[in-house]
């Protein structure tokens, strides 16, 4: 390794650094993170801190994790690529396709179509609705639906349904034919509804609405988080999913889970469908397939969207990547799987998760900074600040980055987004851990 100096000076020169400005990574300088063990980082300092972000929600098994190491590793040497395109294949990604068929059969899955990553898992459903629609005999059905405020990652198809400004206006215009419908976001909605459950029903009713304005024979599928994740940890009414599927079933739309953060145990549940208990048309996973150790994800298509493709002998899928079904990245899928399974790790999700949502929420009785918490599904929480509590009005200036710093130099690395702060933490947490996590985000509130 180069020495710290090198490093530090060549870090913002050398490359871009996604979602920021080239000369805000100069200005400045991010953790350069040079080693991790278990739930902690190593920066290039030396300091040590429990990573409260989860790598970026995707490494939910820890930095230790040896059977995914040896798996990977045991891969390369065997086989370290084989295509599966046309006329090839290789038997890691069909061993993976059969353990995740099994995995999402409780969510209706079939069927896995692999990828790179949350972006491509997103371009790939996306593809495949429409091209479902046309298989069927109705191809005036291209439009998509969304959340306000959903994250769907970066390539055109996914920034077009992304439901934040910060991720489209630079790279508009984007795909015609989407529309956005409001989140179930109790704290700031244009309906001015606090009540989880009274909003559900307004938010599904503005879908229904959406809906009959666009002509529902012209819509191919809606796209949604089962919790919104990057927007702000946004968990809606338990009554929201459902009323949303039962929608989408009643106009022929398909509805397209996007599960790359919920899917394998970040809710607490196995997967966001089986939280909120709803059969999705599609789903999209990508991050913890892997614990984040290797790019790849997965497509996971239900019953009768198989079956339109597979009794339609003219269903070429033409679409795919050069690293679907990459067999290093099958090989830490599978072992990923076993591990969630042994591991129990939505189990613990789940109790941490409740811990750090407490957490969160005695720390808002004690700092009038803190607007909103939101969480309780698992280890995904948010603590939203503003300046005013009484008006809502978000925090401004420099305050975030003074929370995350005391934070960081009280032991536990966090995530600042906007006016929010993202708990995301490896899903192996212990009691400890989070209460280390608590306590870092004290100091950190108590320094403004
Ligand atoms: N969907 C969701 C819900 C995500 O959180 C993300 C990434 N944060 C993506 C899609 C995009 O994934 P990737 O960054 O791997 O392309």
């Amino acid at each position: 390794m180069k020495d710290s100096n090198f490093l530090k000076e060549n870090n913002g020169r050398q490359f871009w650094h996604p979602m920021t400005s080239p000369q805000d990574s100069i200005d400045n300088p991010p953790k350069i993170i040079t080693e991790a063990e278990g739930v902690r980082l190593r920066d290039i300092d030396g300091h040590e801190v429990i990573d409260a972000v989860g790598g970026l929600w995707n490494v939910n098994l820890g930095y230790s994790c040896q059977p995914v190491k040896d798996a990977i590793a045991g891969q390369l040497n065997r086989l370290p690529y084989y295509s599966t395109f046309r006329g090839s294949s290789n038997d890691t990604a069909i061993e993976l396709a059969y353990e995740l068929n099994a995995f999402f059969a409780p969510d209706g899955m079939t069927r896995a179509f692999f990828t790179s990553g949350g972006s491509d898992s997103i371009e790939t459903s996306l593809r495949l609705a429409r091209q479902y629609h046309k298989l069927r005999g109705e191809p005036g059905r291209t439009k998509f639906l969304s959340l306000k405020k959903g994250y769907h990652g970066t390539h055109f198809g996914a920034a077009s349904v992304n439901g934040n400004a910060n991720f489209r206006t630079a790279y508009e215009p984007l795909m015609p034919g989407c529309f956005h419908i409001p989140a179930p976001y109790p704290y700031r909605n244009p309906f001015n509804e606090t009540d989880p459950a009274r909003l559900a029903t307004l938010c599904a009713a503005a879908l229904e609405d959406e809906i009959a304005f666009q002509g529902a024979n012209t819509i191919a599928a809606m796209v949604m988080e089962p919790i919104l994740g990057a927007g702000g940890v946004i968990p809606p009414h338990e009554s929201f999913a459902p009323m949303v599927r039962e929608i989408c079933t009643r106009h022929g739309i398909l509805l397209i889970t996007d599960e790359v953060i919920t899917a394998f145990g970040r809710t607490g549940a196995w997967s966001g469908a089986r939280l909120w208990g709803i059969q999705p048309d599609m789903m999209a996973t990508a991050k913890a397939i892997t614990n984040g150790y290797f790019p790849f994800g997965a497509v996971m298509i239900g019953g009768h969207v198989q079956e339109v493709f597979e009794n339609n002998p003219a269903a070429k899928i033409a679409h795919g990547y050069t690293y679907s079904g990459h067999p290093v990245g099958a090989a830490a899928a599978l072992a990923c799987l076993a591990e969630t399974h042994r591991q129990n790790v939505p189990g613990n999700a789940a109790t941490r998760g409740t811990q750090i949502y407490e957490g969160c929420l005695a720390l808002m009785e004690k700092y009038e900074i803190i607007g909103d918490v939101r969480g309780g599904h698992g280890l995904m929480t948010a603590i939203e600040m503003v300046s005013d509590r009484s008006t809502k009005k978000p925090i401004g200036g420099d305050v975030a980055q003074v929370v995350q710093e005391t934070a960081y130099q009280n032991g536990t690395m966090i995530r600042v987004s906007g006016p929010n702060i993202i708990l995301s933490p490896p899903l192996i947490l212990t009691e400890a851990d989070a209460a280390g996590i608590l306590s870092a985000l004290d100091a950190g509130f108590a320094a403004v």
